[in-house]
């Protein structure tokens, strides 16, 4: 089959890869002059199962309004700009956050990420990929007894849904992670997670488009998509041409993995994708000379960030703000993630050159991604809005793409 795979991020690459490899006839196309060079270029390089935990919950609501207008807020929405595609997100928001709907949304996520974790560790065990990847599992840290209590309760749930995940001491987390020592003294506990892992998604990004590549898919960079085009008549449920600026494709398939811009793309289409733009920032600091730094993977929940040891580099990420695409660095939020991050490993790297970046996390407001057929089409899927996981989830994504087209059900149903 001819498929068309639009947007080269980690998504879009990845399907890229287990398409090929299945001898579909793939084009991978991107508007930028290399794969995973938008919200996969430096994120924070985990392959997080145990961070399933929706945004969305029963406590969010009144967290939000508690961060109103605060720039050290770790959620940041912006309701004052006169954005409608924000506000039909935040009203759509609103309706996954009661307990039962976050517990299922919390329940597919946990799935997703264990199948893409799976797939993921079958991957490396036949394709050569070296990604500066740790396979030493993530621990999450916690300062308040409130929080604590929180994690737990979402760590049985994930614990049911098949999640290895168990809390841990201060003593045992510092055992575990030395470079821990400096904050030890201001946490009360710990979740460890022994089968997440770490590693730098860039790179991935960029060898599963090599790899497909060698497999003979054709990797067009610098091409941007302007339009789909619905066929007309009983064709109405076919997309029959994807439009670029070098030119018109035709596939038997094609798939929608644009991230945050997916849903710009769609809306022609009569198609409106719950996809928002969540902004997010890291820091990417040199650890030589640094004795500091650590080795396992770190979820500072509280504060919602997320620190990864990617060789001689340390990856600092987190914060989220809902302010639209527009992708210029606010250098205080920029000052906020290097407060937090030095709070936690004081020692962790070299703060006088931090390499800031940011990047738009393709939100859905229950977390869960857009995966499958595009209700009303036959031959477009979906494989976009995978927010703070993207990552982690890609390979499982990825597979169930595979499987859709090949006629197989697939490993794990999404609503
Ligand atoms: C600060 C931060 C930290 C994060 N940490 C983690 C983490 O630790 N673990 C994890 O799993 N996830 C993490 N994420 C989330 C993860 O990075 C995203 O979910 C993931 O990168 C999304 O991948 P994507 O392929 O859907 O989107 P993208 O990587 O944005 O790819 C979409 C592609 O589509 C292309 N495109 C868009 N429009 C067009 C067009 N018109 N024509 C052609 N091409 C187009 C873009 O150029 C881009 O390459 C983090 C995100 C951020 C911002």
């Amino acid at each position: 089959m001819k498929v068309l795979v639009l947007g080269a991020g980690v998504i879009g690459a990845t399907t890229a890869f287990f398409l090929a490899r299945e001898g579909h006839a793939v084009t991978l196309v991107d508007r930028q002059p290399g794969p995973g060079l938008e919200a996969s270029y430096a994120n924070g390089g985990q392959i997080s199962a145990s961070h399933a935990e929706p945004w969305a919950g029963p406590s969010t609501p009144a967290r939000l309004l508690a961060w109103l207008g605060r720039d050290d807020a770790p959620l940041q929405v912006r309701w004052a700009r006169w954005d409608p595609a924000l506000w039909t997100w935040g009203l759509r928001f609103l309706t996954q956050c009661p307990p039962a709907q976050q517990a299922r949304n919390l329940r597919t996520l946990v799935r997703l990420a264990l199948h893409s974790r799976a797939r993921l560790a079958a991957l490396r065990r036949t394709v050569d990929l070296r990604y500066d990847a740790l396979q030493t599992g993530i621990l999450h840290i916690y300062r308040h007894r409130r929080s604590l209590e929180q994690a737990r309760r979402a760590g049985e749930m994930m614990t049911a849904a098949g999640l290895d995940r168990y809390p841990v001491s201060v003593e045992e987390a510092v055992a575990r992670e030395p470079a821990l020592r400096a904050v030890a003294p201001s946490l009360v506990g710990a979740f460890f997670s022994p089968g997440d892992e770490s590693g730098d998604a860039h790179v991935f990004t960029r060898l599963m488009a090599e790899h497909a590549g060698r497999l003979g898919a054709r990797v067009l960079c610098d091409t941007r998509v302007t339009h789909l085009e619905r066929g007309q008549g009983r064709a109405r449920d076919r997309i029959v041409a994807v439009h670029t600026d070098q030119g018109r494709l035709e596939g038997d398939a094609t798939v929608l993995a644009l991230g945050s811009l997916s849903p710009v793309l769609a809306r022609p289409l009569g198609l409106r994708l719950p996809v928002y733009p969540a902004k997010g920032y890291s820091l990417t600091l040199e650890t030589r000379g640094y004795d500091g730094a650590p080795s396992v993977s770190i979820i500072d929940d509280e504060h919602k960030m997320v620190f990864s040891r990617l060789g001689d580099r340390l990856r600092c990420a987190g914060t989220a703000a809902l302010e639209g695409w527009d992708t210029s660095m606010r250098p205080a939020r920029v000052a906020l993630t290097l407060r937090h991050a030095r709070a936690v490993f004081p020692r962790g790297g070299d703060y006088d050159d931090p390499r800031p970046w940011c990047g738009l996390r393709p939100a859905t407001p229950g977390a869960v991604p857009l995966l499958g057929r595009a209700p009303g089409f036959d031959n477009l899927l979906l494989n976009t809005g995978h927010g703070t996981l993207g990552w982690t989830l890609a390979c499982g994504s990825a597979q169930i793409i595979a499987d859709l087209l090949a006629g197989r059900a697939p490993a794990v149903s999404l609503p």
